[in-house]
């Protein structure tokens, strides 16, 4: 593969002054698709121990890679004040993800500062986390001490020499299942399992899968590859659909449709008729669920991002260092969400769909 650097600190800013409204506390506030916000999902580092093949392909990110220096990292104050003033525009769920956010240092702190913020109404945040696993034997005590809820876990394969090449990496599946165990033990479940599926590479561990977690209480969820960032040479030709897996699964264990939880759920669900779990899957590319996206996204160094394909986010951190008030914050965030139109999954493909993307790894799933 060309090397082609798409680099995190050469992300594009929007041009000119950050959009304002002058929003009041207790207002509504929707994007020009009428969806509100309500989820905040921040990535807290870019940098990341495993290489996996479809988000940080090792010869794009090497040793040379131009990775975030700490300074440029909001502060766990600052990512705290923008929560804070999310969570008062609407935001009732926060996912920690990153790159690997276990490798951030005590990551555990932000959790405990982030579990005391409440809605409006009072309500305490959903605050999960996404992770590869391989620090969660280590670290998810101290998570469920500062109040995460609970946690969703990688894993792309179980036969061992798979699920190496795969996150190209040293490390073995075992330690994988093993975070997942621990984070059960303490409490953080059900823990999500996520199954990202390439057709032609890991599409035979989905029966494994499934036979492994099935009982066990643990939700495992299979992702359509998607075509995120801008290195991983994406194909069509390696997606396999929803529909696909759901007819292979189901064939061998029955299955049942089950009620979305609430408007805006990205896994379709379903469970096995004979009472042995759920599932679920996301089907981003065969059945893009655009029209209820309420999900807003920021970057480590604090730009705000509106769909996980975009190619240009809103500084923040600027406003933030400038010493601008809480409610000039909130009338930033507000102005920027009204603007709001993307529906990238609804147009993939379509002429101005094919540009330079964020990184998965810069801005998190
Ligand atoms: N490092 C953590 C992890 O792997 O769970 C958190 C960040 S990772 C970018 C978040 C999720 O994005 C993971 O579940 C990963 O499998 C998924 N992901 C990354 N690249 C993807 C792609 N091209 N298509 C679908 N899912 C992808
Ligand atoms: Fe790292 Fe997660 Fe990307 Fe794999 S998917 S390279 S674990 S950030
Ligand atoms: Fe949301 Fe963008 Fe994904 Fe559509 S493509 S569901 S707008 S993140």
């Amino acid at each position: 593969m060309s090397k082609v650097i798409f680099m995190a600190k050469g992300v594009p800013d929007v041009q000119g002054e950050l959009p304002y409204v002058d929003w009041q506390p207790g207002q509504a506030l929707v994007d020009t698709r009428q969806r509100p916000l309500r989820d905040l999902r921040i990535s807290v580092t870019d940098r990341c121990n495993f290489r996996c093949t479809y988000c940080m392909p090792r010869e794009v990110f090497d040793t040379d890679y131009p990775f975030m220096p700490h300074s440029s990292l909001l502060s766990f104050e600052e990512i705290t004040r923008v929560a804070r003033v999310a969570v008062g525009l609407g935001v009732q769920k926060i996912r920690l993800t990153g790159g690997e956010p276990l490798l951030r240092k005590d990551i555990e702190k932000l959790v405990a500062m982030l579990a005391q913020l409440k809605t409006p109404e009072g309500k305490p945040l959903e605050l999960t986390l996404t992770t590869n696993g391989t620090l969660l034997r280590k670290k998810a005590r101290a998570l469920k001490d500062a109040g995460l809820k609970r946690v969703t876990v990688s894993l792309d394969a179980l036969d061992p020499t798979l699920f190496e090449r795969m996150s190209d990496s040293q490390v073995s599946v075992d330690t994988v299942l093993d975070g997942i165990e621990a984070a059960a033990d303490v409490g953080l479940a059900p823990v999500k399992v996520n199954m990202v599926v390439r057709k032609g590479l890991n599409d035979d561990q989905i029966m494994p899968m499934v036979r492994h977690f099935r009982h066990s209480g643990h939700i495992l969820r299979f992702i359509e590859y998607m075509d995120v960032g801008s290195t991983n040479g994406w194909d069509l030709s390696e997606v396999l659909t929803g529909r696909e897996m759901l007819d292979r699964i189901g064939a061998e264990f029955p299955l049942a449709p089950v009620q979305a939880d609430y408007v805006g759920e990205v896994a379709e669900r379903w469970r096995y008729l004979d009472g042995a779990g759920e599932i679920g899957v996301i089907t981003s590319v065969s059945h893009p669920f655009c029209g209820d996206c309420s999900r807003a996204r920021m970057s480590p160094e604090g730009k705000l991002f509106l769909c996980l394909f975009a190619d240009q986010g809103y500084d923040l951190r600027t406003l933030v260092r400038s010493g601008g008030s809480d409610a000039e914050l909130a009338g930033h965030i507000a102005g920027i969400w009204t603007g709001r139109a993307d529906r990238y999954s609804e147009v993939r493909g379509k002429a101005g769909t094919t540009r330079a993307k964020i990184e998965m790894s810069y801005i998190g799933g």
